[in-house]
């Protein structure tokens, strides 16, 4: 998903190296993010921009009843000329499940900060763990809700902007190639021990 207004150059290149990886963007940290944005409005209610989550209050709305506390930073956004972007904010979430793919799915380790990166092949789905919180992160920008939540929050969904919903299923094994050792290291990096390292 390319973002619909340009990110702020200079803010994103100060960022790379002090709050996300240089080399493969990830947060290295779990704490709010201020971004600085140009000059236009969000289009949407959820874009991801200046390599953070960008929300209304709209779309947050939806997702608060499945947010359990701690688990989520807000961030601030503001304009290049300093003034705020009302009504939206930056948001990252501690839990992130591990979107799988097919067989010629792989993996690689960053070179900056040595996270194992899973690069996914074929169609999304999920692998059954014993516990799936109800608002996520993907690997990358992508927001995982709950069918539960969803189907709940159903009409306030359907009544944000541009939003793209896809379901994915949640598969009992998976099918990719990737050892239980590695799906570990992955998913080390993913739910959260990395931020909790730094
Ligand atoms: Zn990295």
């Amino acid at each position: 998903m390319a973002s619909s207004f340009s990110e702020a150059k200079e803010w994103v290149a100060a960022a790379l190296g002090r709050l996300f990886c240089g080399s493969c963007k990830s947060p290295k940290k779990f704490e709010p993010i201020n971004a600085i944005v140009q000059r236009h409005k969000p289009k949407s209610d959820f874009e991801y921009i200046s390599f953070v989550n960008v929300l209304s209050s709209a779309a947050l709305d939806v997702l608060v009843p499945g947010l359990t506390d701690h688990a989520f930073a807000l961030g601030k956004l503001q304009y290049e000329d300093g003034k705020p972007v009302a009504g939206y904010s930056s948001i990252l979430t501690k839990k992130i499940l591990f979107i799988r793919g097919g067989p010629y799915s792989t993996h690689r380790v960053c070179s900056e900060c040595k996270r194992v990166l899973y690069i996914s092949v074929g169609e999304p789905y999920l692998v059954r763990s014993s516990h799936m919180p109800s608002v996520a992160t993907g690997q990358g920008f992508d927001i995982l809700v709950a069918e539960s939540l969803f189907e709940q929050q159903r009409r306030t969904f359907d009544s944000l902007k541009k939003l793209t919903i896809k379901k994915i299923p949640v598969l009992e094994a998976a099918k990719d190639k990737i050892s239980k050792r590695e799906a570990q290291l992955i998913e080390a990096a993913q739910l959260g021990q990395f931020w909790d390292q730094n």
